[in-house]
């Protein structure tokens, strides 16, 4: 009796042992996560995450696996949206062989609490642009392994805490050199949710060494001036609006530079947030060690903090006009 009850009382024993004692580990806090995420899609191992390379596969395996582990739901299979396009095989001659290329945006889902008419989209481009000739690595750290990790910041936040409107996530392929991933994305909506009220973009948000943050396009969308003016107030960084006014010099104004274009374009209400141009844009120095951290750490929040604002009032965000409509096709 008594072996056979020290049997039976022992694995049990050890199970309450094991509960009381080794709890699950702690969850890792957001800025950690954000770190790591942002570590691991600018490493070496991930070869600049040009669009068709191996090494552009391995940071789309690990956004398919942290997406799947954050629980939000694919939107196709395995979230990928495939698309192909031609490419001059010598960029100097248009008329040189052409190739075909590959590309997989990744498209995932988060349900409203209470959806309205209009999903919000929010999205970053996660390829870059290689290896050079001499195999310089452009990790891309900045640009944009820092707004994919904003991205699946974002996606966390709103599973831990859901929106009220649906959400679609999406990581673009093949931004660099044509927002090809964004175009694809903007003419094959996913079915269902083809009326989008405001996108959200980030790309370039890990580094400013005077702590600025632009969110670009309250020109055009002037009902968003208030809700960055909001979400500045509460920033741990300066959130400015700028770099999207009509200007001679093409540089200053951002209003196409980026995955945002492409809605904007379609009529769709945006704001991009991103920094300046600085010194180690698509240079190999655009490194994890390179990055201003505590800045990407207050750029994340601020980036959750104004979707969330987004979110609480997208019927009418979607319904506002836009400054040039005209400009816009609908
Ligand atoms: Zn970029």
């Amino acid at each position: 009796m008594n072996t056979i009850r020290h049997f039976l009382a022992l694995p049990a024993l050890a199970l309450v042992l094991a509960a009381c004692t080794a709890p699950e580990e702690p969850a890792i806090s957001r800025e950690a996560q954000a770190l790591e995420d942002l570590r691991i899609l600018s490493a070496d191992d991930m070869q600049g995450r040009l669009v068709g390379t191996e090494g552009n596969a391995r940071a789309r395996a690990y956004l398919v696996e942290r997406l799947t582990e954050i629980g939000v739901e694919p939107v196709f299979e395995n979230y990928a949206q495939s698309f192909t396009f031609e490419r001059s095989l010598d960029f100097r001659d248009p008329d040189a062989p052409r190739e075909t290329i590959e590309a997989i945006n990744l498209v995932g889902r988060i349900a409203g609490t209470n959806p309205g008419e209009h999903v919000m989209v929010i999205g970053a481009h996660y390829d870059h642009v290689g290896v050079d000739e001499d195999g310089n690595i452009f990790n891309g750290a900045d640009d944009n392994a820092s707004g994919t990790a904003g991205l699946l910041a974002l996606a966390a936040a709103f599973m831990e805490n859901p929106p009220q409107n649906d959400v679609i996530l999406v990581a673009f392929d093949a931004e660099e050199g044509g927002l090809r991933g964004a175009r694809h994305f903007v003419a094959n909506r996913p079915e269902g949710y083809e009326s989008i009220g405001f996108m959200l973009n980030m790309d370039m948000i890990a580094y400013s060494e005077t702590d600025d943050l632009y969110a670009v396009g309250t020109w055009h969308y002037p009902i968003l001036v208030d809700v960055v003016a909001a979400a500045s107030e509460v920033s741990s960084i300066n959130l400015r609006t700028g770099y999207d006014e009509p200007t001679d010099n093409p540089r200053n104004d951002w209003t196409m530079l980026s995955d945002h274009g492409p809605f904007h374009a379609a009529g769709i209400a945006f704001l991009y947030l991103g920094v300046e141009d600085h010194q180690h844009y698509h240079q190999p120095s655009d490194t994890y060690e390179n990055m201003t951290l505590p800045f990407f750490a207050g750029a994340v929040e601020t980036v959750i903090d104004v979707a969330r604002r987004v979110d609480a009032m997208l019927g009418e965000i979607a319904a506002a006009p836009s400054r040039q409509p005209e400009a816009v096709e609908k």
